[in-house]
């Protein structure tokens, strides 16, 4: 069905930046984009006319990096050190989830996306991905999926770990509609023995697909790896030959060199910008503002609402440009602008999908409306810059992937608030007894 939106100020992401004016949607993918009114003979065409009313248009904001599987963790733990975070309070709770705890941390983290402006997102977990792939297909959002893996156990465990990632990689890449592509995922350098990150590699290479890992988010295992190996983890990627013939997007990357963004540019790889939990778990604060200056792909991501807490990706572009300004005592660095591809363009590519990220002719009409009603958002000319510095989640009235809504003036259409609000509390009680 053709969709029409109009009167709208089109946040373009190319050239002309902005356009007032309406965008024609024919199967999931924008068709026009044009400025002034349409004309009579395409209205009497369309099987859809949404009156914008004066809102901003922009493509739906990229999520690069997180584990959705572990959204009932929200606030279960603060204020704790990354490592002893993880495996006293993390680890613990996420053993004794079963499918339907998962489930419902995960149907409330899109649900969360969506009233936010997200439309698509990285997802990195071990748990039940099968089930989230379907859940997502029904739901109607795009997604980047992966079976993280931890090596910490003995080869023919890590056989049959990398075995069912392949399978799921295998079964789901460029599924529901290509709204679902797959990626592998070693957790990080400090969980898997260099060997087994390898065999990974060797594997991706093979299905042509890319690789998600965390790596260096904190001092604490850049110093580990170097007592260990004698080498910084980015190093001993490189000296083992896995960084060229793959995509590579890494998540974090706070403790890098000059000579690591160098070679990053060169390999080409990308980078997931997590401000929030960086800070929030103490970690630092990444260079992104060189990686930018040096070309590298930055995307940007909240990782889980267990270290944000939350997904909301307008509160993430005004912190991850704020702390890069504090950070390099220059108010010109990461300026709305780039912070705002961050979110839309770079995301696309950091996570290899073609054709989003921008309103554009061509492009998947995956994007958001928002509403410039409220008074922080006045007086409302500045669009790049309320976009980056004013709005927030909630000023999101309306999303589509693909040409399709999921949100229709703030209610959500695929998923029951209700129910996830009850369903959220129900088994996050129920796993704590257990
Ligand atoms: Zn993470």
């Amino acid at each position: 069905m053709s969709v029409l939106i109009k009167n709208v100020s089109i946040v373009t992401m190319t050239e002309p930046e902005l356009v007032y004016g309406y965008v024609l949607i024919k199967d999931g993918m924008f068709h026009t984009v044009n400025s002034g009114e349409p004309t009579d003979e395409l209205i009497s065409e369309v099987g859809r006319i949404v009156n914008g009313q004066g809102k901003w248009l922009l493509p739906g904001l990229i999520n690069t990096h997180g584990h959705k599987g572990m959204a009932l963790l929200r606030g279960h733990s603060d204020d704790l050190p990354l490592h002893r975070w993880l495996e006293e309070k993390m680890w613990p709770f996420e053993a004794k989830q079963d499918r339907q705890a998962v489930r419902a941390g995960r149907d409330m983290a899109m649900a969360e996306m969506i009233l936010s402006g997200t439309t698509t997102f990285l997802e990195m977990y071990h748990l039940f991905m099968d089930d989230f792939a379907e859940r997502i297909e029904e739901v109607g959002m795009r997604a980047s999926l992966m079976r993280s893996m931890i090596g910490l156990c003995p080869k023919s465990e890590q056989e049959a770990k990398l075995d069912e990632a392949k399978l799921f990689a295998k079964q789901w890449h460029k599924k529901a509609s290509g709204r679902i592509q797959t990626m592998l995922a070693p957790h990080a350098p400090y969980t898997c023995p260099p060997d087994f990150i390898e065999r990974i590699v060797e594997e991706a290479r093979h299905m042509s697909i890319p690789v998600h890992m965390h790596l260096a988010e904190t001092q604490f295992e850049v110093n580990k790896h170097q007592e260990q190996y004698g080498i910084h983890p980015f190093d001993h990627l490189e000296e083992m030959g896995l960084l060229s013939n793959v995509h590579w997007l890494f998540a974090h990357g706070v403790y890098l060199e000059d000579t690591h963004l160098d070679r990053m540019k060169e390999y080409d790889l990308a980078v997931s910008y997590n401000p929030v939990s960086n800070l929030k778990l103490g970690s630092g604060v990444a260079r992104v503002d060189e990686m930018l200056r040096k070309g590298l792909t930055v995307g940007i991501g909240t990782d889980s609402v267990a270290s944000n807490n939350t997904l909301d990706l307008f509160e993430e572009l005004r912190m991850g440009a704020l702390i890069q300004k504090g950070q390099s005592h220059d108010p010109t660095t990461l300026q709305a602008r780039d912070a705002l591809k961050m979110g839309t363009v770079n995301g696309a590519k950091a996570l290899q999908f073609e054709n989003l990220g921008k309103i554009e002719k061509g492009y998947e009409a995956d994007f958001v409306l928002v509403a410039p009603n409220e008074v922080h958002l006045q007086p409302k000319e500045h669009i790049i810059s309320h976009l980056v510095y004013a709005t927030k989640g909630t000023d999101v009235t309306d999303v589509y992937v693909k040409g399709k809504p999921l949100l229709e003036n703030r209610e959500l259409l695929t998923l029951d608030k209700e129910r996830i609000v009850f369903e959220a509390n129900e088994e996050y009680q129920r796993i704590l007894q257990k």
